[in-house]
């Protein structure tokens, strides 16, 4: 995508967002999407487009979808999404995830300790027996390493 275009979608964005043609053709160059499909005359925001992503999958979805979320299918957003994420993490707190902050460590155990009297779910009688009670009605043993299907696999 050249600067002229990144511009012309951020204006865009920020002024009053036309979902024209013309914005279509940009939003299909900056995401490298091919148009599956002939568009239309009269399109609008809630315009369904058929697609296909950069890597070969064919998608429906909305013009404004397209614009704000990307051409892409699901697999390809995965990454953007992860990566964004961990950003915005980073930003905010200085960790990749907020499940490695110290803070919310001792948060998590003591909410566990409140709810169940344990430090960890695992260490709760309580929902070990349900685990065990889970199994034996999905694969009949008490745990999978039991179950006659399992043994057979052991090498
Ligand atoms: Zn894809």
């Amino acid at each position: 995508m050249s600067d002229e275009q990144a511009i012309e979608i951020k204006e865009r964005k920020t002024i009053c967002l036309r979902y024209d043609h013309l914005l279509l053709q940009n939003i299909l160059i900056r995401d490298e999407a091919e148009l599956m499909q002939v568009v239309p005359n009269n399109i609008n925001f809630n315009t369904k487009i058929q697609y296909r992503c950069k890597c070969g999958s064919l998608n429906i979805k909305t013009i404004s979808a397209m614009f704000k979320l990307g051409c892409v299918c699901k697999k390809c957003i995965l990454p953007i999404k992860m990566s964004k994420k961990e950003a915005t993490s980073l930003e905010r707190y200085g960790v990749k995830s907020t499940a490695s902050l110290e803070s919310n460590k001792i948060k998590r155990k003591e909410t566990c300790m409140a709810k169940y009297g344990v430090d960890n779910a695992s260490k709760c009688q309580e929902i070990k027996d349900k685990i065990s009670q889970y199994m034996i009605k999905r694969h009949a043993a008490q745990r999978a390493a039991l179950n006659p299907i399992c043994e057979n696999t052991k090498k």
